[in-house]
């Protein structure tokens, strides 16, 4: 499977916003999209300098490469994720949203046990976290209602989860998630309404992206 091995903040920059990829540093001035807050390459100075007319299958691709870059997910997974969420009861888009918000690592890292996403990723690749007290280290394991998400007894001896209380203290936990600092676990309570994720996604051209 094809890797991103490029710079992130590139991909901020390609989409023209801040997709918060980096954890604190996204919040420094050291953030690459405050410095040069236009396309990477060549000629993105000059491009955003002329902005065109976009067409609707540009802005239905920025739309689902967005999702893709903010939640760090493969084109393939994504496609399949897309599939799932066309076979489930409601709203596709709702559905796609939910499935990404869900997974282990997103959930990880929205219950502020990581700084980012991608950081979540590599702590749950590294096996650092329990689900219902069994060791799952697949990012993209479906976190379910009732869940229980913890730290593995022996990472909270690494200097990492020592000072984790600490600054985890200051990240704000989504009420459909319930956190405990003391014991350094946390629990899904419910599923997340709309309201609830990234607002800036748009998941209707993301299904109008992959229904055309
Ligand atoms: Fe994006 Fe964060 Fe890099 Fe800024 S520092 S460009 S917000 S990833």
């Amino acid at each position: 499977m094809a890797r991103y091995t490029d710079a992130v903040c590139r991909l901020c920059r390609r989409e023209g916003e801040k997709l918060f990829l980096k954890g604190e540093r996204c919040f420094t001035p050291k953030c690459a999209f405050e410095k040069r807050g236009y396309p990477p390459g060549q000629h993105g100075k000059t491009a955003s300098a002329r902005p065109g007319r976009e067409s609707d299958y540009a802005k239905q691709l920025r739309a689902k490469q967005k999702a893709r870059r903010v939640y760090g997910v493969y084109e393939r997974q994504f496609r399949r994720y897309y599939g799932t969420a066309l076979r489930m009861r409601g709203l596709t888009g709702m559905n796609l949203l939910t499935i990404l918000e869900t997974r282990l690592s997103n959930v990880v890292y929205r219950l502020g046990f990581a700084s980012s996403r991608s950081q979540a990723r590599i702590l749950v690749n590294h096996g650092h976290f329990l689900v219902n007290g069994a060791r799952a280290d697949i990012p993209s394991l479906g976190v379910k209602v009732d869940d229980v998400i913890s730290v593995r007894d022996q990472s909270k001896d690494s200097t990492y989860f020592k000072n984790l209380r600490e600054e985890a203290e200051g990240r704000n936990v989504p009420t459909w998630l319930a956190r405990d600092l003391t014991n350094l676990n946390g629990r899904m309570l419910r599923l997340p309404e709309r309201s609830e994720i990234d607002g800036n996604l748009n998941e209707q051209l993301i299904v109008e992206y992959y229904s055309r």
